[in-house]
């Protein structure tokens, strides 16, 4: 447990653990060693395993006032703990709480459901009023938090965000603000029904009820667009048309459903967005999802609708103080506009059914949505990430150390992963296993440490002796070519490594969570068989800046196109070769222009060994090539 360990005596019950905290407008945010309170009555403390990035926890803080409000204070503002797509394990309980047990799986809610309110006992909507006064001040119902840090000395009161703070190993949310779930769940998954899968998902079926055989528009194909996608696919619509200004979302979003593609920005003059999306159903579409919040957008999404019946969603969250404009003239001709807030879903209730749906390989396939999972102290390379356009959603883990509820639930649901290690000429087996199974330890609970040695006979290389000559002292070299212009060695070499890869593949491991490394000449024959494989892997790890014969190796026969861009680290010392072409020593750069590969080439001082800040360099592309993190560079 990490729970309180600290050496001055904390008070009963209190919990110090790991959050990521904002302490300044727009600022980035920090990794604190924070205190959780106990849950008070109607409370409950929950362990967060996991949490989805969603924009609003980076747009949303940006309206919040910029002064501190140390002490916390009636209004939003810092310090806070963001994030509000969370999954986790109820750990404690306040009294009067029935409706969850410590061990639960629960899902927070930023739109709770008290099933007692004005708002909950209408079943009109599902915006329960019960925590409107306290939740937009980033306290709980009794206008505190439970969250606290010792800065300076001074015990200092940490906000909350959409009553949830998903970005802190605890939480404390009132019982009714929380779903509980199936345990078999994936949390690392299954979080994401916290708010963006649920929003598009939800919006069709409980906001619109589209039918089978409709026709739909979809404004913005980001994760809400295309969760909107999906549920429109799983309702039996006859025709899907997507709409997005970057055409690299088209080949996902046909992948999801939509039938149709508009580029608005490749509609030729004269024509207009509304009437290009009208005319793809001749005489214009029985619903539209506008999932971007552009006000323009939101008028077109009305205006494209087919007269009489259509019917259009505002789901995007337009800048504060926007406005939206329509001629009245559209909705006297029987077209409706409407909104959604959390896909009108009522969490408690229909979230369980969205997980046993999912458990049963039906929509919602929250799978497709996970583009990357990082630790969560990468929470801010996730939101660049999300700006970049590289992700639909990131999710970020949360460490529990030596938490054994936590390892167990990771051991079961993690993605699999693999390095495979190549040593180099002389090195023992035993002399890289350890590092590179913690290396994979670090990455990801089910990464696996894969270290292929040679045997050896001795290896003690005498001076003078060349490097071939010091060779023939081994065994037969499977693994290593015995210089750069061994050709018949590397291709053999090469052929061990890529049939490894293939009994992973064979095992469930995904191709593109493999990575190859090697040290010396098993980062040649690592570099080799990385990028002539036939199938895109993770990335490739060249310890030593060796390469094999470079003519061979950047010959266009021998490079698989799958591999072209697939991302190199590249340590060279000092001390190594480097590689050598037309007889002139080249460093990376130019060997970056010919592979084509984004190559993060570094040159350490100390040579042929790693030094400290190399490894940490090596422990952060391992971590992020095994995530499946998508290449910035490309
Ligand atoms: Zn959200
Ligand atoms: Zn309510």
């Amino acid at each position: 447990m990490a729970a309180a360990a600290a050496s001055h005596a904390a008070p009963a019950g209190q919990i110090t653990c790991k959050a990521m905290v904002q302490w300044v407008k727009g600022g980035d945010l920090t990794e604190e060693t924070i205190q959780v309170d106990p849950p008070k009555a109607g409370e409950v403390r929950v362990k967060i395993v996991a949490s989805g990035v969603c924009h609003t926890d980076w747009s949303e803080p940006r309206s919040f006032p910029s002064s501190l409000t140390p002490e916390g204070s009636a209004t939003p503002g810092f310090p806070v703990i963001l994030g509000h797509e969370g999954g986790g394990i109820v750990e404690s309980i306040g009294a009067g709480v029935t409706s969850v047990q410590v061990g639960d799986y629960v899902i927070p809610l930023y739109i709770p459901e008290c099933r007692e309110c004005e708002n909950c006992l209408s079943q009109k909507t599902n915006l329960c009023s019960r925590t409107d006064e306290t939740q937009s001040s980033g306290v709980l119902l009794d206008g505190t938090t439970r969250f606290s840090i010792v800065k300076g000395g001074k015990t200092v009161r940490i906000l909350m965000f959409m009553g949830c703070s998903t970005f802190s190993e605890y939480t404390v949310l009132p019982e009714f603000a929380l779903a509980k779930v199936s345990k078999k769940a994936p949390l690392e998954k299954v979080c994401l029904l916290g708010c963006g899968v649920t929003t598009g998902y939800g919006a069709v079926h409980n906001t619109m009820k589209v039918e089978a055989g409709s026709t739909a528009a979809v404004f913005g194909l980001g994760g809400v667009g295309l969760s909107v996608v999906m549920a429109l696919k799983e309702a039996g619509c006859a025709k899907i048309i997507g709409v997005d200004t970057n055409p690299a979302k088209e080949a996902k979003a046909r992948a999801f459903g939509i039938t149709h593609f508009v580029n608005p920005k490749l509609i030729p003059e004269g024509d207009t967005l509304e009437g290009t999306v009208w005319q793809t159903n001749g005489n214009g579409l029985d619903y539209t999802f506008e999932c971007i919040g552009n006000v323009k957008v939101m008028r077109a999404a009305v205006e494209c609708l087919h007269e009489g019946w259509g019917k259009a969603c505002v789901i995007g969250v337009a800048p504060p103080g926007a406005e939206v404009a329509i001629r009245p003239f559209q909705l006297v001709c029987g077209k409706s506009w409407t909104g959604s807030a959390f896909g009108g879903t009522r969490g408690r209730t229909q979230l369980p059914k969205y997980v046993n749906a999912y458990l049963e390989h039906r929509p919602p396939f929250v799978d497709d949505f996970v583009t990357v999972t990082l630790p969560h102290t990468d929470v801010n390379l996730a939101f660049h990430l999300m700006h970049e356009g590289k992700t639909l959603r990131s999710v970020v883990t949360f460490p529990h150390e030596g938490d054994a509820e936590v390892a167990e639930h990771r051991k079961a649901h993690h993605a699999k992963s693999a390095i495979i290690f190549l040593h180099g000429l002389g090195d023992k087996p035993e002399s890289w296993q350890g590092s590179i199974e913690w290396l994979a330890g670090k990455a990801s609970p089910n990464a696996r440490a894969v270290c292929l040695a040679a045997p050896v006979k001795a290896i003690t290389k005498n001076k003078g002796e060349t490097m071939t000559a010091w060779c023939d002292v081994f065994e037969p070299w499977p693994l290593t070519p015995k210089s750069r212009d061994d050709i018949a060695g590397l291709e053999a070499s090469v052929a061990i490594v890529h049939a490894e890869i293939d009994r992973l593949l064979a095992e469930g491991v995904p191709a593109d969570r493999i990575i190859v490394g090697g040290f010396s000449q098993g980062a040649a024959t690592a570099t080799l068989a990385t990028y002539s494989y036939g199938k895109r892997l993770g990335g490739c790890l060249n310890l030593s800046g060796w390469l094999p014969a470079p003519d061979h190796f950047l010959a266009p026969s021998r490079r698989s196109p799958a591999n072209a861009s697939t991302p190199l680290f590249w340590g060279h010392g000092l001390t190594d070769d480097v590689v050598h072409i037309d007889n002139q020593k080249v460093g990376a750069a130019a060997i970056t222009a010919q592979l084509g590969a984004h190559v993060t080439a570094k040159q350490y001082a100390i040579g042929h060994d790693s030094n400290e800040a190399e490894f940490a360099d090596i422990v952060e592309f391992v971590r992020h090539r095994l995530s499946g993190m998508p290449d910035l560079h490309h």
